[in-house]
């Protein structure tokens, strides 16, 4: 079995060197991410115009673009403990089989039942819902590890959770529903009656399968019009980002304990969240001339909001009740077509991300479902690891960026994200081994006629 040196299978850390603090990349950024709007003023929105949707702490997060470090609240990092921290493996067996000269590392974030990075951030958000003393909080939740990881977190500090949950998952994922319930949170399918939104959504396209825009316009209203309760979001809000650089921190401690110094950083990008908390701490250093890495974001060709969309204000929700962000999006309308299996949604992108992108310091390529599941498949079957389809985008773009070293003989470093697992997605895999899996990419023209409709804003 390939070895290389003393550097082991796991890079186990110590629970002491669990970090103490967030790291905020966008005090190091000299080009800052555009302030959220205020869809009726256009002005940059306030934390008094966010406190009816926001915890008063995560509105502090949320809009502090100068503090670079936050404290981890003790009852945070304690729940961390649990399932942190999290092992940076070397992928010895994956570099075998691939006969690569290349070195490939992944951070496994699926070691806890969300089986997803997404607990980090559910459980600091409802942390802080506790401290403000809310009853509950709503939320929207796609393919189910985010609604999953804040029912988790609510039921560890006593909060209700009430989740509304993208149709078509609610119904091709009924077990995930049930793990939310274990958990003690209220799932509703989106669409819904419940909300006025939901009801306007289903009165225009009666029998939609929803999106995640849509799930969240519902999550919002029903925070907004509900005594004692906040909205939390799970992705894409700089707070996230900020509480997901728990893994970049975590990698890089791992890596510095052996000398080793990446050369590529791989991450899915869905929202923007894990690839935006792996790479905070590296992306920190490259803003401050101290080292120099590449960053890859790797997103579905069927849902390609850095690699095709718009640089652009737009509203985070169909139904456009949010604040508007400045990113890269596909705009607010696109709903990704119904068989795309892969996860990553989401029309939009981090406007923490798609400043970066936007300022070449990171790179992004969009890959199509079959080749994802084909790296899914390859990986599983040498690591070990279910993945989860969304991981296993990064995974793919690993392979590919570790077989070009097979071509060139250079003995490049490749650090990726492997966010979950995929217990909950073998209808997707069913499709695949099936041979029913289809590489659905958008049209221009179908993307024109939804950049039609973004907001008029500058
Ligand atoms: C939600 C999720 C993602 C994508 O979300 P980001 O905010 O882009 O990180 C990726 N992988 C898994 C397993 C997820 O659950």
């Amino acid at each position: 079995m390939k070895t290389d040196g003393n550097i082991p299978y796991k890079i186990y850390l110590e629970e002491s060197e669990l970090p103490k603090q967030w790291y905020n990349v966008r005090a190091d950024m000299k080009n800052k991410p555009a302030p959220l709007l205020n869809p009726a003023t256009l002005k940059p929105m306030t934390a008094e115009d966010l406190k009816p949707v926001f915890c008063d702490e995560l509105i502090r997060q949320e809009l502090d673009d100068t503090t670079a470090y936050f404290d981890i609240p003790d009852d945070i990092r304690n729940f961390y403990k649990m399932y942190r921290p999290a092992p940076l493996v070397r992928a010895y067996c994956l570099e075998e089989k691939l006969d690569t000269p290349a070195k490939i590392y992944y951070k496994f974030e699926g070691n806890n039942t969300s089986g997803s990075h997404k607990l980090n951030s559910a459980i600091a958000q409802a942390y802080y819902a506790k401290m403000q003393g809310l009853k509950g909080v709503t939320t929207e939740t796609g393919a189910g590890q985010w609604g999953t990881a804040l029912s988790m977190a609510c039921a560890y500090f006593g909060l209700d959770c009430k989740v509304y949950m993208v149709k078509v998952s609610y119904e091709q994922k009924p077990f995930r529903r049930e793990v939310m319930r274990t958990y003690g949170a209220s799932v509703t399918p989106s669409p819904s009656e419940t909300t006025e939104v939901g009801r306007k959504i289903l009165a225009e396209h009666p029998g939609t399968t929803g999106s995640l825009g849509c799930a969240i316009s519902e999550a919002v209203e029903t925070a907004v019009k509900t005594d004692g309760y906040r909205y939390v979001l799970g992705s894409v809000l700089s707070q996230v980002l900020l509480h997901q650089s728990v893994i970049g921190l975590e990698t890089k401690a791992a890596l510095d304990k052996y000398g080793i110094k990446p050369d590529i950083i791989i991450g899915c990008a869905g929202g923007g969240s894990n690839l935006g908390g792996l790479i905070s701490p590296f992306m920190g250093e490259k803003l401050r001339g101290e080292a120099d890495y590449r960053f890859i974001a790797v997103e579905p060709a069927s849902c390609p909001s850095l690699t095709r969309g718009r640089y652009a204000y737009d509203f985070c929700d169909t139904g456009m009740v949010c604040p508007l962000a400045k990113m890269y999006t596909l705009g607010s309308n696109f709903i990704p077509s119904a068989n795309h299996a892969g996860g990553l949604r989401y029309h939009g992108m981090s406007s923490v991300l798609s400043q970066l992108y936007d300022d070449g310091l990171m790179e992004a390529v969009s890959v199509g479902q079959t080749s994802v599941f084909e790296a899914a498949e390859e990986f599983a079957r040498v690591e070990g690891i279910l993945p989860a389809p969304e991981s296993s985008h990064a995974i793919r773009v690993a392979i590919d960026e570790a077989m070009k070293c097979k071509e060139t003989g250079e003995e490049k470093t490749i650090v990726f994200g492997l966010t979950g697992t995929g217990y909950f997605d073998m209808v997707a895999y069913e499709k695949f081994h099936d041979g029913k899996m289809v590489d659905y990419i958008p049209t221009d023209e179908e993307l024109e006629a939804s950049f039609a409709r973004l907001p008029k804003v500058e």
